[in-house]
């Protein structure tokens, strides 16, 4: 049983409180780093809010860390933007490493002389480890320093746990040294930490007689260890047997080191053992197939001096580099090969300019260091804190950062990168790729790649996808060992890597692909022909957009309206709410695209999850996919969802304007939506609302469909949640990324129960998840009666034309047959050779 305990938080200092949301800086008030409180200082003295260590001291003085005994880690941080004063104005008076007493003094700070050279002198107390806090309720906003203003809600399981792992023996693995040139730094830490935490056992890892908790980043990372280093590990818990075997060979395997800078270059030998199995299976984050020699592609350190005697010569260095960076980023931008490469490179683009990046650096080379090593500690330490939130965007914007990282200091350092030096049918493998490195792919040479890390939604695989690449994500670390020049078939489609392959099968795949290339372009002259199946069965195949270019794009391959406009996607970046009239107008300008003769489905904002928004501020959750998602959370602020409403409302005579509420549970939620956008049209003096349907991605919904249906115009069936949550796995969890498949049976099922209760009430159903895009999924979907396939823009034209090749009547013999199976690799495997008769071409 979890009961909760709380601790009690000190004023680090005298002075006024202040809400974070006030605070005049995004990454504060949004609460990304943490939440907590900020104080407007009256004193000069910061003090610890808690006992504990001293997990972190900057070195310029003004941000200190403490980790307390239950795991709590509090940053302190004194003033905004005060990494540039380099130290000046602030007197450290502890350690790192340091036991303090609550209330001891820490920094010593000059105040005048920082009001008067930094932005400001908020001082900003944030719980940094995940924990809820709750204000102490205080009677003034004036505070003394030392006296109690926060409670942070402790899970008792944590400290049962440790005891558990102190009062039991816990078992303990055999020494290994640690293979890792640098130790476990930021990026292996991390790797360390997600796999511990995996498992329910108390886990600790140990360098000689010091220990840290195995799940805690900071904590690995504090053990300061280096090459060779002699570690082990110790777990006590009901799975500790199979946590020392799984975290042994990972911290043997190297965790998946990629700190150092990475350039692409074949390694020369392989020296690791050859891979026993035949085939190797991932996940597909580009679909397509190909046949080529494994190429790995290796890292190579760069050589940095630390050291540098002219700070205005090493600041004019890395100007010269982010210049020459930036030039190249245009190049890649100029010859994009669509919008949304471009955006990746005119995003890279803006980090360069970021000011706290720029600041850090700077302040580094005014303390004599050299514009890489600058570079490159301020690139590491923001690109550790973004992986260190939880948050999946912000962890894929860290890998952004790390590229943009390596590219300029490649540019200062004159390092070329190696891929022109690529093989032919070169299929690469490697740990991870950058967004920069798949993007400059040669693809005259590489023929395909795979990676242990990344996912089915990160920018490596959109770009894999716009280079037409066929590329599989989320591999065992077995295919690093794979040697180079073995011959392999990557099959992205089937997920599947086949070392060795038999003559026969690659003749195979050649005719398929030329098959494939030669369908491609015959589905693109076709896009504009209506998707009906061989039997006159009309299906509806419209585009998933997050953008006006998109719509445009959607269009011009031959959608039939757009069936999900992402609206959370549309102000992602922006730091506050767009205005009602910025909202008009993105809307209006979609809907003239789309046009009055086909639908626009705009889904409200499906804010939570793994998708932030900064001006929607949220408190942490423990679970924030099981948390206040979609349309919970815009009803609990029923202000945003009125002002979105009366936004879309005005597109209302432009398109045939549809709106779908995101992550419905509950009946009341649609009855309360529906009363607030009713309120809102009468408010416009609208008398026909637009069509008001209720997506389906929680099981819920699905088996209470019979009751949604008379309440609803439509539903869309959102595959990517729906089979999140129907098989309990978290659909961003690199783990179970192959069995997290939407063609699962009990998926299947809950969409057949769904479009049973809507045609009972004569709605219609749309599928607008990732399974409408695979051209595998499309004859089970039509068997199951779905009315509309809303996919990916560049799948249109396929999809549209594998809907025209298909036998309805046959679909929907196929889709009772799959329904009575067991997994979803019976319901692939049923799906290829029962697919083939009913096409009119070999697929
Ligand atoms: C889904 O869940 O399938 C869906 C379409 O919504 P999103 O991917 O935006 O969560
Ligand atoms: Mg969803």
């Amino acid at each position: 049983m979890v009961t909760s305990q709380q601790l009690e938080l000190l004023a680090p200092l005298s002075g006024v409180l202040m809400a974070l949301e006030n605070v005049p800086d995004p990454v504060f008030a949004s609460r990304l780093i943490g939440d907590g409180l900020c104080i407007d200082p009256t004193s000069q003295v910061l003090c610890a809010p808690l006992a504990g260590v001293i997990s972190n001291l900057q070195h310029t003085g003004h941000a200190v860390s403490i980790t307390g005994d239950n795991g709590v880690q509090v940053l302190l941080h004194i003033g905004l933007d005060t990494v540039s004063l380099g130290g000046k104005g602030f007197t450290p008076l502890v350690e790192e490493g340091q036991q303090v007493t609550a209330g001891q003094a820490l920094i010593e700070f000059d105040a005048d002389f920082i009001a008067l050279h930094a932005r400001s002198l908020l001082t900003l107390m944030l719980v940094v480890s995940g924990e809820s806090i709750a204000p102490r309720g205080l009677v003034s906003e004036l505070v003394e320093s030392g006296e109690p203003v926060l409670c942070v809600q402790l899970a008792q399981v944590e400290a049962e746990a440790v005891t558990e792992d102190l009062a039991t023996a816990a078992q303990r693995s055999a020494p290994q040294d640690l293979p890792n040139a640098n130790g476990l730094h930021a990026r292996p830490a991390a790797v360390f930490a997600q796999a511990a935490k995996g498992f329910a056992s108390s886990i600790h890892l140990h360098k000689q007689d010091e220990s840290a908790n195995a799940k805690s980043l900071i904590a690995i990372m504090a053990l300061q260890t280096v090459h060779g280093d002699s570690v082990y590990l110790s777990a006590a818990g009901a799975d500790a047997d199979q946590a020392l075997k799984v975290l042994s060979e990972l911290l043997a395997s190297g965790c998946g080191e990629t700190v150092r800078a990475v350039t692409v270059e074949p390694s020369p030998v392989v020296t690791s053992e050859p891979v026993a199995t035949d085939v190797l299976r991932g996940v597909c984050a580009s679909p397509g197939s190909a046949f080529g020699h494994v190429v790995q592609l290796n890292e190579r350190a760069l050589h940095i001096t630390e050291f540098a005697s002219h700070a205005q010569t090493e600041s004019d260095h890395l100007k010269q580099g982010l210049a020459d960076a930036n030039a190249a980023l245009q190049m890649l931008c100029d010859n994009a090969a669509g919008k949304a490469q471009a955006e990746i490179f005119k995003a890279h683009q803006e980090l360069l300019q970021d000011p706290g990046l720029l600041e850090q650096a700077y302040a580094l080379i005014e303390q004599g260091k050299s514009a890489a090593f600058a570079w490159q500690s301020a690139t590491q330490a923001t690109s550790t804190l973004f992986k260190s939130l939880g948050s999946h965007l912000l962890a894929e914007r860290a890998l952004d950062l790390e590229d943009v990282g390596q590219r300029v200091l490649k540019l200062m350092l004159g390092v070329q990168d190696s891929a022109l030096e690529l093989p032919d049918h070169a299929i690469l493998i490697a740990e991870q790729l950058t967004p920069s490195q798949t993007a400059s792919l040669d693809t005259r040479k590489v023929a395909g790649f795979a990676t242990v890390g990344g996912g089915a939604t990160s920018h490596v695989a959109i770009l894999a996808r716009a280079l037409g690449l066929p590329a599989m994500c989320a591999m065992s670390h077995q295919v690093l060992a794979l040697a180079n020049g073995t011959p392999v078939v990557l099959d992205a489609d089937r997920a599947e890597l086949l070392l060795n392959p038999a003559p026969e099968r690659i003749q195979q795949l050649t005719l398929q692909r030329a098959r494939q290339h030669e369908r491609q372009q015959r589905d693109l002259q076709q896009a504009a022909l209506a998707a009906c199946t061989l039997d006159g069965r009309h299906v509806e195949v419209s585009a998933n957009i997050a953008s006006l270019a998109e719509a445009e794009q959607a269009v011009a391959l031959g959608a039939q309206g757009v069936g999900l406009l992402r609206s959370e996607f549309l102000y992602l970046e922006r730091n506050s709410a767009p205005s009602h009239e910025e909202q008009v107008s993105t809307y209006s300008a979609i809907a003239r695209i789309v046009g009055a003769e086909h639908n626009l489905v705009v889904r409200t904002l499906d804010v939570g999850g793994d998708k932030p928004l900064a001006y929607v501020p949220m408190e942490h959750e423990a679970n924030p996919f099981l948390g206040m998602r979609g349309i919970r959370l815009c009803l609990e602020r029923p202000q945003l969802l009125r002002e979105q409403f009366s936004a879309i409302l005005a597109s209302a005579d432009l398109t045939r304007l549809h709106i779908m509420l995101p992550m419905v549970t509950q009946l009341s939620e649609l009855r309360l939506a529906r009363q607030l956008l009713e309120e809102q049209a009468q408010a416009l003096g609208i008398t026909t609302l637009p069509k008001l349907g209720i997506m389906i991605e929680v099981p819920a919904a699905a088996l209470m469909a019979d009751l949604f249906a008379p309440l609803v115009d439509f539903f869309s069936i959102g595959t990517n949640d729906l089979t999140q949550y129907t098989l309990a796995m978290d659909r961003d969890h690199p783990r179970l990324a192959s069995q997290a498949d939407s063609l699962h049976p009990a998926v299947l099922r809950l969409i057949a129960t769904t479009v049973k209760a809507a045609h009972a009430h004569g709605k219609w159903v749309g599928v607008c998840g990732a399974l409408a895009s695979e051209t595998l999924a499309v004859p089970v979907l039509l068997g199951l009666g779905v009315d509309e396939l809303s996919v990916s823009v560049p799948l249109i034209p396929t999809i549209k034309a594998r809907v025209r090749e298909l036998d309805f009547s046959a679909c929907q013999t196929l889709a009772q047959h799959v329904l009575g199976l067991e997994s979803a690799e019976q319901v692939r495997a049923a799906l290829q050779p029962l697919v083939q008769p009913m096409t009119a071409l070999e697929y």
